[in-house]
């Protein structure tokens, strides 16, 4: 069930799974979240967790194309490379240009604040080194109302983007889920965010979708790691993983219930695991609820054509 990699005739349009390791503890080999969809020259990077700049040198994108920044809920693994990606995108060749960074209320004082410790090094660096003056990123909060259930947040010539809010633990007010549609070819993408499997919104905002790319978790392993930790820490780890994001046997059934054509994991929690692992859980799940759509496990790096 796992995806041939080849471009459809005349589209390169792709999402880039820059980073698919959830949680804010940094492991050795992984990169936390950040998605990419690329559509013609045109980047937009779905949360932007701490290694977003290099992954994207990694694949081959830079920061030219960037222009729109998504941040689907501002717990730290999804937000920490902000200031990485601002500074060493405006000192990279070409530069990142102005973004606007769109998100959760909040979001439009975290592009204000977000580089208030770093005068000293914008300074330095705008007076010599021929980096040009420092372009402050524009910061947007989406509000979405409780009896609406999509929002629309921007488009441009090229996508129209919309927004729900996800069940994302008790103490997340607001977590999206973000909607692409992309204009020249009518394809949808979907980026859950973190959820708690099953969620209506979500179900509501990617139905019918050609791609749905779900956070995932291993809750045997959350059972192994807690059954290590003093009582009560890993009751509370159990609680606290549990009701805040999605098992992997459960998203067969989330993509059946919303058609989606095809699921593609991210976010992986709680640890790093070979795409075979994965791929053991999810299979037999979706042979179990009847969902025949591709499933696709990835590692960092790879790409899905759209
Ligand atoms: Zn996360
Ligand atoms: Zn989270």
């Amino acid at each position: 069930m796992t995806e041939q990699l080849q471009w459809p005739a005349g589209s390169s349009d792709r999402i880039v799974m820059l980073g698919v390791n959830g949680g804010p503890v940094v492991g050795p080999d992984e990169a936390k979240p950040a998605l990419a969809l690329v559509v013609n020259d045109a980047v937009y990077l779905v949360d932007c967790g701490l290694d977003t700049p290099r992954q994207l040198v990694r694949a081959g994108l830079g920061f030219a194309g960037i222009r729109n920044v998504f941040i689907t809920h501002h717990h730290l693994d999804h937000t920490s490379g902000l200031p990485g990606l601002l500074l060493h995108g405006w000192t990279a060749r070409p530069p990142l240009p102005p973004v606007d960074i769109w998100g959760p209320p909040g979001t439009k004082q975290k592009a204000t604040n977000l580089l208030a410790g770093f005068g000293d090094e914008i300074a330095l660096f705008e007076s010599g080194g021929g980096f040009g003056a420092f372009m402050a990123p524009d910061g947007h909060d989406i509000e979405v109302p409780p009896d609406r259930a999509v929002v629309p947040v921007m488009e441009d010539a090229n996508v129209r983007v919309d927004a729900t809010r996800v069940f994302h633990g008790p103490e997340v007010a607001n977590a999206y889920a973000y909607r692409f549609t992309v204009k020249g070819t009518g394809k949808v993408v979907v980026f859950s965010g973190d959820t708690a499997a099953h969620d209506a919104n979500l179900a509501a905002i990617a139905k019918g979708c050609d791609v749905l790319v779900h956070e995932t978790q291993d809750n045997s392993a959350i059972e192994r790691i807690a059954a290590e930790l003093p009582f009560p820490r890993g009751e509370e780890l159990k609680k606290h993983l549990f009701e805040a994001h999605s098992s992997v046997l459960d998203l067969p059934a989330v993509a059946l219930a919303a058609q989606a054509k095809k699921l593609v994991f991210s976010h992986y929690t709680p640890v790093a695991q070979p795409p075979s692992t994965w791929l053991a859980l999810a299979v037999p799940a979706a042979e179990a609820v009847g969902y025949e759509g591709e499933i696709f496990a990835p590692n960092a790096l790879d790409v899905i054509p759209l």
